[in-house]
């Protein structure tokens, strides 16, 4: 598709022909991977608009055209990772800013946040439910952030609701929105300010890439973004920008085919004697269980066969994850308790393997452990 028609697009379109017609001179179909750290001045005081790869490499640039129109958005960076991501837009708050984010958060994120604050940088208060992050938001408050569904336990925020209310306290809405993923959300048009994504997730989907991106309307900080990306360093490969760009093709078909698998087995583990409480919001790949049998985590661990045990989520392999022990080891147990992050809980990332198979497997670890179901 010719770049200039993209918003009149649907995601699945736009997915499909990511980065492709974007080299005029032979016609490459696909988007060529420049790997070349420089590039050559035509004359004297002239560019090509690509000077140093670290300020602009044609491969991200093809990549960020698709997220941003991917979110719904004007702009788009990509960077070396979602932490990178997250620390790049931080890094543009003033020291002292006081940000409100809900509690059940990325353990990666809460673990960053913590060092800033045990840093005097930021000053930040947390939420457990959306009335309670309402109810913080105030006059003094720079910054809302928020993952919805929240990680691990699967809460929905109202988008729209919060940006409304962040706004008229003249606060700004960041979302991580790396469990849904632009299939299923696109914050911007809801209201919020920064979309926030760790790409190593669902939109690469092959858990063979790390990265992260940023999308945002907002010019002023779009320039100060790329400014401190460009500064710093934080870019993202350009290999690893085409392999992200080769994943978000299939990112529609896999989302469709990981949510189809994901429902039929939630319905299994909601009739399973040995499964307490099944976590699930009705659409996406993640799901929740706490087990009745907290003893036989270990166990069902090591009987799976389909499903890896393993951190990360949102590719083509089912993993299954231990937050109290992985992905959330840095919440102080006390405060992970405190919201219903328990020790009984596994996270679920469902493939786009054979829904009858993942349920096949689920059933005798679970089986193994808890006699028959
Ligand atoms: C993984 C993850 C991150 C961090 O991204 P990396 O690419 O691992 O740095 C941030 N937010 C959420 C919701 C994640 O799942």
């Amino acid at each position: 598709m010719k770049e200039d028609c993209m918003a009149d697009y649907k995601i699945d379109t736009l997915l499909a022909q990511a980065g492709i017609h974007s080299d005029e001179r032979t016609g490459a179909l696909v988007s060529p991977i420049h790997l070349s750290t420089t590039y050559q001045h035509p004359e004297f005081g002239q560019s090509t608009g690509f000077d140093y790869t670290r300020t602009k490499n044609p491969t991200r640039v093809n990549v960020e055209k698709t997220l941003a129109a991917i979110e719904k958005a004007d702009y788009a960076l990509v960077t070396s990772s979602g932490m990178a991501a997250l620390v790049l837009l931080f890094g543009t708050f003033p020291v002292g800013s006081q940000i409100v984010a809900v509690r059940d958060l990325y353990g990666g994120s809460f673990r960053w946040f913590n060092e800033q604050e045990a840093r005097g940088r930021f000053q930040f208060t947390y939420a457990d439910s959306e009335e309670t992050l309402l109810n913080q938001i105030t006059a003094a408050t720079d910054y809302v952030f928020i993952e919805t569904p929240t990680n691990p336990l699967m809460v929905e925020f109202d988008i729209a609701r919060v940006a409304e209310v962040a706004h008229a306290h003249g606060a700004k809405l960041i979302v991580d929105n790396t469990f849904y993923s632009p299939i299923y959300q696109n914050p911007l048009p809801l209201g919020a300010d920064v979309v926030l994504h760790s790409a190593t997730k669902y939109l690469s989907g092959h858990n063979d890439v790390l990265a992260g991106a940023l999308m945002t309307n907002d010019k002023d900080l779009y320039d100060r973004l790329f400014y401190d990306h460009n500064t710093t360093g934080s870019t993202l490969s350009p290999f690893d920008a085409y392999l992200l760009m080769r994943g978000l093709k299939t990112l529609a078909l896999r989302m469709e085919r990981s949510s189809k698998n994901a429902r039929k087995i939630v319905a299994f583990l909601r009739q399973s004697r040995a499964v307490r409480e099944v976590y699930y919001t009705g659409k996406g790949g993640m799901v929740s269980v706490k087990l009745v049998d907290e003893a036989s985590i270990p166990r069902i661990l090591n009987q799976l066969r389909v499903f890896t045990f393993a951190e990360s989520l949102g590719g083509v392999e089912s993993l299954i994850t231990y937050p109290a022990t992985q992905t959330h080891a840095d919440i102080p147990a006390a405060i992970r308790h405190s919201y219903g992050l328990t020790d009984d809980l596994l996270r679920l990332s469902i493939g786009i393997e054979d829904g009858d198979d993942l349920i096949a497997d689920l059933r005798q670890a679970l089986e193994g452990a808890h006699g028959s179901i």
